[in-house]
C-alpha cells in the first residue's frame, strides 16, 4: 500500500520556541461576541445573557437589530437592586424564562450566558440551569457558560458554550467521526462532502444545527477540530473517552489536505481513495491562492493577540503565500491544538501569549510590519500612523476554511494592502 505525501515541516518549526508571555492591559471583546454567529448556527437556541445594559449594548451593535424575524438572542438586565443584592435576581430569571419561553415555542436549547455583572454578584446560573431544564424538560433544554469580559477573549465564548454542551450528549458505541466548531453552514457542507467521500462512515458536526439532530459520543468517537480556539471543549470531549486527532487547521489548500489526511489516516482510508476525492479542490485552491497571494508575497505581517486564529493564519500567510511573521501574538496558545501548526512555522517570528498593549505596539512600530492584524480599537490609530491593518474579527465572520474559501483567505490579507497602495500613490 502507497503512503500519504506528507508536508515538509522546516528544519526548525517553532514548535519548542521561546514564548513571550505579557500580562498587562489587553484590547480585545468580551466572549458575547459569540452569540453572534453561535445563533445563526444553532437555529432552535436562544441566548439569553444574564448582563447589564452594557452587554444588551454590545450585543445589539455586533448583532444589529432584527426586524423582521424575532431575534434569538435577548439580556436579562441586571438592575441596580439586583446588584446590591437586594432582590432575588433567582426568581426573576425563572420569571423571564417563563415569559419568554411561553412566547417562543420554537425554543428548543436555552442558554444562559454569563457577563461580567452576573459574576461580580456570584449568580450561580448552573444551578439556574438546572432549576429551569427541570421545570421545562423535555421540550427545552437549559444550560450556561460565560460570556464575561473578566478573563476571556470573544472566541473564548464559543469554547464555553460547547464545553457546555459536552456533558449533556448521550452516549454512544458507534463508530463516527465529529467535526467540532460553529462553521458556516456551507462550509460545514463542504467540509462533510468531502469526508463523507473519503468514506468515512458517520460524520456528526458539534454544534448540530437543532436538537432534533442526535449527537452521541463514546470511546468510538473520533473528533477533529475546526477552530483553534476551542481548548476546553476539545478536553471535556476527551474526558467523555473521544479520541482527539490533532491536525493542522483547515486554512489554505496546505492545511486543508493535512487536515482531511488526519481524518483519512484515523480511518483507514487508502491515499489512492484521498487523492481521487481531494485533487480537484486542492489543485482549484491552489491556483486561487496563488492568484490572491501575488500582493502578499515577501511582504511581512505582524498578529496582534485577538482572535485565537493567529497561528493557524500565520502558517497559512508564510508558507503559502510567502509572507514573513515578524511576531505571532495569541491571546491563548492551546498548545494540544495548534502544535501541529506550530510545527510548520519556520522559526524567527516572536511568539507571543497574551498582552501588554504598549508594550506591544512598541515592538510593532519598531519591526514596521507591511501588515498588521490587531483588533478594532488598534486598527485606526495604526493606519493614522502609515501602518495597513486587517480587523481580526472579520477573519472569524467570514467563511474561511476550507479548499474553496483558499483564495478568498488570501484575499482578504491583501485587501488593506492594495488599499493602502492606492491612498500612497
Ligand atoms: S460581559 Fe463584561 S465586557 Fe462584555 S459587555 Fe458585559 S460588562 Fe462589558
Amino acid at each position: 500500500m502507497n503512503a500519504f505525501t506528507q508536508i515538509n515541516p522546516p528544519s526548525t518549526g517553532c514548535g519548542n520556541a521561546p514564548v513571550l508571555k505579557q500580562r498587562g492591559q489587553r484590547e480585545v471583546f468580551c466572549g458575547l461576541t459569540s452569540i453572534v454567529w453561535l445563533h445563526r448556527k444553532i437555529q432552535d437556541a436562544f441566548f439569553l445573557v444574564v448582563g447589564s445594559r452594557t452587554c444588551a449594548h454590545l450585543l445589539q451593535s455586533a448583532a444589529g437589530v432584527m426586524i423582521f424575524a424575532e431575534p434569538r438572542f435577548g439580556t436579562a438586565i441586571l438592575e441596580e437592586k439586583d446588584l446590591a443584592g437586594l432582590a432575588d435576581a433567582n426568581e426573576e430569571l425563572d420569571r423571564e424564562v417563563e415569559r419568554l419561553l411561553a412566547r417562543r415555542p420554537d425554543i428548543r436549547q436555552l442558554f444562559l450566558v454569563g457577563s461580567c455583572p452576573s459574576e461580580v454578584i456570584k449568580l450561580d446560573l448552573s444551578r439556574a440551569a438546572e432549576r429551569l431544564t427541570q421545570a421545562h424538560a423535555p421540550q427545552v433544554r437549559v444550560l450556561n457558560f460565560t460570556g464575561s469580559g473578566i478573563e476571556t477573549t470573544f472566541t473564548q465564548g464559543e469554547d464555553e458554550c460547547l464545553a457546555s454542551m459536552v456533558p449533556v450528549l448521550p452516549e454512544t458505541e458507534a463508530e463516527q467521526l465529529l467535526l467540532v466548531g460553529a462553521l458556516p453552514d456551507v462550509v460545514e457542507d463542504q467540509l462533510v462532502g468531502l469526508i463523507e467521500a473519503l468514506g468515512v462512515p458517520v460524520v456528526k458536526a458539534l454544534p448540530s444545527r437543532s436538537a432534533d439532530v442526535e449527537v452521541g459520543i463514546g470511546p468510538n468517537t473520533k473528533f477533529i477540530v475546526a477552530q483553534p480556539f476551542l481548548g476546553a471543549t476539545a478536553g471535556a470531549l476527551t474526558g467523555r473517552g473521544a479520541q482527539h486527532l490533532a491536525a493542522p487547521f483547515p486554512f489554505g489548500e496546505e492545511g486543508t489536505t493535512a487536515w482531511l489526511r488526519t481524518i483519512a489516516e484515523a480511518f483507514n482510508v487508502s491515499p489512492e481513495k484521498f487523492d481521487e476525492v481531494t485533487a480537484a479542490p486542492r489543485a482549484r485552491a491552489q491556483k486561487a491562492v496563488a492568484a490572491a497571494s501575488e500582493r502578499l508575497s515577501g511582504k511581512s505581517v505582524f498578529f496582534f493577540p485577538d482572535s485565537q486564529l493567529e497561528i493557524p493564519l500565520a502558517r497559512f500567510l508564510t508558507r503559502e503565500c510567502g509572507m514573513t511573521a515578524l511576531e505571532i501574538g495569541a491571546p491563548y496558545i492551546h498548545r494540544d491544538l495548534v502544535s501541529a501548526d506550530l510545527d510548520l512555522i519556520a522559526e524567527g517570528p516572536v511568539l507571543s501569549e497574551g498582552q501588554d498593549v504598549d508594550l506591544q505596539l512598541d515592538r510593532c512600530r519598531a519591526a514596521k510590519p507591511d501588515l498588521t492584524v490587531c483588533g478594532l480599537g488598534l486598527a485606526n490609530p495604526l493606519e493614522a500612523e502609515g501602518l495597513a491593518t486587517k480587523w481580526a474579527i472579520e477573519l472569524v465572520f467570514t467563511p474561511i476554511h476550507g479548499y474553496e474559501q483558499a483564495g478568498d483567505l488570501a484575499a482578504l490579507f491583501a485587501k488593506p494592502l492594495k488599499r493602502r497602495e492606492g491612498l500612497t500613490l
